[in-house]
């Protein structure tokens, strides 16, 4: 195989939001295969330290920061090495390392609706694009099935329950689950670090305590939105963008020890799952080699080790976030946007110790009942209704607003 691997050409890499877990886990997997991958481009936010290392380890074309001033100070620094690495600064140039020509593959990596501009762009550019970043599919579902109809474009999840999935599926998966023979996705949660918490105890929740996951080592947002659920309920979304399935196809299944990361269960009483230990390096590689597989530096599975497997059915009382994900899915196409949007400011403001973690989902349950729902068409549309939701957000976390929201959840 080794033989073989010379010859094909290397899978030309940008790499969007390099710096975060899952794009660190991805350059984990990527510098595992010499030869296999060239790194073309890679994106940070603000963390300038980091994005140097990586472009002295990676040597790419481009590099991406937010601010102007960072990218020509971190540009500086690498002519001081003797690196040629152009680096670009701003949302536009995450749009044109996503779209350049001499990009085949894009691994979209960023946190939240920041990260759907450029990550629909590059489907739109019919690349192979890895979707870590499920806010965008979330926010613009039809917008990337239309693109990947007309662009060639193809898109592999990584979030490990969809990677799971497409793993459970049939090769060569069409978008049809009746002909295949599917009867339903069941997509497995942790329950996060309280599942068993009482519920009047969390409200003295720290973003300390809600980001320190069980089984998964992962960025912050993500990490509140485990402990709430939400990260559940966007999934169960991103699972019916993905495999054309309607929400009652999809089951939500607690399995607190996070090893069987979802099930395909077919009309014959089969269920195929996929398991491993909880390391996003096993669906990064994946998506990486797909349709080889390859080496992840992931340890192999002990059942020995693990000796129990438990399964329950989620409380929803306990977990309202999930509830209003299935309740915006229903809605129609804004009011999953406006969900998202939603939440990305409470979590926010959780983080910043101005929300307390109970009144995440009352925050998210205001917004849904007082946005108006709309039909979306274009990505501006999206940016749109985005921008609204978060000014209604906003409006809830301050004065009166604040009172209410309180008064809901009491
Ligand atoms: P993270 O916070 O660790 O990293 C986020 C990355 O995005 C960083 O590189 C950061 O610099 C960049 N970024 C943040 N804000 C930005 C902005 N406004 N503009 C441009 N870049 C910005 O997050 P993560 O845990 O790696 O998660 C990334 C995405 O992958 C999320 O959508 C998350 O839901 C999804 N995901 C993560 C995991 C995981 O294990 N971490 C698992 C499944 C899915
Ligand atoms: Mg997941």
């Amino acid at each position: 195989m080794s033989s073989m691997r010379r010859h094909a050409p290397p899978r030309r890499l940008a790499i969007l939001g390099a710096t975060g877990s899952v794009g660190v886990s991805t350059l984990d997997v990527v510098a595992r295969h010499p030869g296999r991958f060239e790194v073309v481009a890679l994106t940070a936010h603000a963390q300038v330290e980091r994005l140097l290392a990586q472009c002295r380890r990676f040597i790419p074309r481009y590099a991406v920061l937010g601010e102007a001033r960072e990218a020509r100070s971190l540009e500086q620094q690498l002519r001081a090495d003797g690196l040629a690495t152009r680096v670009l600064a701003g949302p536009e140039a995450l749009v044109q390392v996503a779209t350049l020509p001499d990009v085949d593959t894009v691994m979209a990596a960023i946190v939240g609706a920041a990260g759907l501009p450029a990550t629909l762009a590059a489907a739109q550019a019919g690349k192979r694009v890895l979707l870590a970043n499920k806010e965008a599919l979330v926010m613009a579902g039809q917008l990337f099935r239309e693109a990947l109809r007309s662009g060639g474009a193809q898109l592999l999840p990584i979030d490990s329950e969809h990677n799971a999935v497409l793993q459970s599926l049939p090769a060569g998966f069409d978008g049809d689950l009746e002909s295949a023979g599917v009867r339903r996705i069941l997509l497995t949660a942790s329950g996060g670090p309280f599942l068993r918490a009482p519920p009047e105890s969390l409200t003295l929740v720290t973003p300390e305590q809600a980001c320190a996951h069980p089984n998964w080592v992962m960025g912050r947002k993500i990490s509140v939105d485990s402990a709430t659920m939400m990260n559940k309920g966007l999934e169960v979304i991103e699972a019916c963008f993905l495999f054309s399935a309607r929400p009652a196809q999809i089951e939500v299944v607690v399995h607190p020890q996070s090893v069987v990361h979802s099930m395909v269960e077919y009309v014959d009483g089969s269920v195929l799952a996929q398991l491993g230990n909880p390391d996003m390096r096993t669906p990064i590689a994946h998506a990486l080699g797909f349709p080889e597989r390859i080496e992840s530096g992931v340890r192999p599975l002990n059942f020995f080790e693990i000796g129990t497997l438990n399964f329950e059915a989620p409380d929803l009382a306990r977990f309202p976030c999930l509830r209003l994900a299935y309740a915006a899915l229903a809605a129609g196409e804004s009011g999953a946007v406006t969900l998202n949007a939603a939440n990305e400011v409470a979590v926010d403001r959780f983080l910043r110790r101005e929300l307390t973690f109970d009144l995440i989902p009352s925050v998210i349950e205001e917004v849904l009942s007082r946005a108006p729902v709309s039909a979306l068409h274009d990505l501006a549309h999206v940016l749109e209704v985005d921008r609204e939701a978060r000014a209604l957000a906003r409006q809830c976390l301050s004065g009166a607003g604040a009172a209410r929201v309180r008064q809901l959840h009491g």
